[in-house]
């Protein structure tokens, strides 16, 4: 079912560059996002003025989105807006994962229950408790690791796409206050 499309890319979020087409912003971007998250890099730099791609030194045309410098400008720093939208992207994925494999394993738990609870305490039921145990903690760290990767990435790069788009019609319209 869903497998074959969690399988198309790869399972964990950044693991490779640009693999992913459906981003709305650069590879680099999405990585310097994680970065000033995850209090390793400042926000503060040379970002194109269009798309935010963080730009060397040079002055050529922006690598992700083709903008010139002289057209599209460059800022020092990126919007707290998509910052604060990637911090919410990458929380909506972590609960996605998170909670599917909760759900899962507490259904294990309860289905391991359910011999013990109607057949007593047997060397049979003792086996099956803990064999559905480990088959549903099992099972569950795979859904969340496949499925809920999946949702989580589609759900997260929803969550970006409507503040970025958000950004850019205030952008357009002179009210974001940056750039
Ligand atoms: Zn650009």
């Amino acid at each position: 079912m869903t497998r074959a499309q969690a399988g198309e890319r790869p399972s964990s979020p950044g693991a490779s560059a640009g693999a992913r087409d459906d981003e709305i912003v650069s590879a680099r971007l999405v990585a310097w996002l994680d970065a000033v998250l995850a209090g390793r890099a400042p926000n503060a730099g040379r970002f194109c003025g269009n798309c935010y791609h963080p730009r060397q030194a040079e002055d050529g045309d922006c690598p992700h989105c083709g903008s010139s410098v002289a057209k599209a400008g460059t800022v020092d720093s990126v919007p707290l807006v998509i910052i604060e939208a990637h911090r919410r992207r990458r929380g909506r994925e972590g609960l996605v994962v998170r909670s599917i494999a909760w759900i899962g394993l507490t259904i294990g738990v309860v289905l391991a229950l359910v011999p013990l609870a109607f057949a007593g305490v047997t060397w049979w039921t003792l086996t099956a408790f803990f064999g559905l145990l480990i088959f549903f903690y099992i099972f569950s760290a795979n859904v969340a690791n496949s499925l809920g990767d999946a949702w989580g990435y589609r759900w997260g790069l929803a969550i970006f796409r409507r503040a970025w788009d958000q950004h850019l019609a205030a952008r357009a319209d002179g009210s974001a206050g940056d750039a």
